[in-house]
């Protein structure tokens, strides 16, 4: 099993809201040239959901894949 994470860049506005709240944050969260959030690596994600619960406009989809 694992995570992907989808973030709707026509919705982020960059609050970095998903960044300071997510307890990985730093590993898993960058910010693009255009000021949107994206997830860099994946890996250390535990499926907490905290990051679609903060993220202010609802950009952040999350979804476990089963491993084949
Ligand atoms: S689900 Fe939890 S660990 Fe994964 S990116 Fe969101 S806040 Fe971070
Ligand atoms: S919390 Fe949502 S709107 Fe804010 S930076 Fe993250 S994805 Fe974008």
């Amino acid at each position: 099993m694992s995570v992907q994470i989808i973030v709707n860049k026509d919705k982020c506005n960059g609050c970095e809201k998903c960044y300071y709240a997510c307890p990985k944050g730093p590993r898993i969260w960058k910010k693009d040239k255009d000021g949107k959030f994206y997830v860099y690596d994946v890996s250390d994600c535990h499926n907490c959901k905290i990051c679609v619960g903060k993220c202010p406009v609802d950009a952040i989809t999350i979804n476990i894949l089963k491993d084949e």
